[in-house]
C-alpha cells in the first residue's frame, strides 16, 4: 500500500487555499491534497479525504451510487424491551423509561 493517498474530494483542487497551491510565480495551480496516510488514517475513511468539506462534497457527488450499491428495500428491526419506573425526583416523580436489547444470538 501506498503510503501517501490523493484526497478524492471531487473540489478539492478547486478549494482556494495556500495549501493548495502549488507551482511558479505565472503558472501557480491550486492542487489536490495528498496526505500520508498514518496507522489512524488507514483504519478509517480518513485514509481517502484530506478533510470533512472533501469527504461530504464526496457524498453528495456519489451518494445514488452508494444506494444503489447498498439498497434498504425493507426495514430491519431490533428487539428490545421497554421498562418504565417510577422515580422520585427532587420535584416530584417522573417515569423513567429504559429500553434494553434483547440478545436472541
Ligand atoms: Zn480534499
Amino acid at each position: 500500500m501506498s503510503d501517501y493517498n490523493w484526497c478524492h474530494g471531487p473540489n478539492c483542487h478547486k478549494r482556494e487555499t495556500t495549501t493548495r497551491v502549488r507551482g511558479v510565480k505565472g503558472s501557480k495551480v491550486l492542487r489536490t491534497i495528498k496526505f500520508a496516510v498514518s496507522e489512524y488514517r488507514a483504519n478509517s475513511m480518513w485514509k481517502y479525504f484530506c478533510d470533512q468539506t472533501c469527504m461530504h462534497d464526496f457524498i453528495r457527488e456519489h451518494i445514488e451510487e452508494f444506494v444503489q450499491l447498498h439498497p434498504r428495500t425493507e426495514c430491519l428491526e431490533t428487539p428490545i424491551e421497554v421498562t418504565k419506573e417510577v422515580i422520585e425526583g427532587h420535584y416530584g416523580n417522573y417515569t423513567n423509561t429504559k429500553i434494553t436489547r434483547v440478545d436472541n444470538g
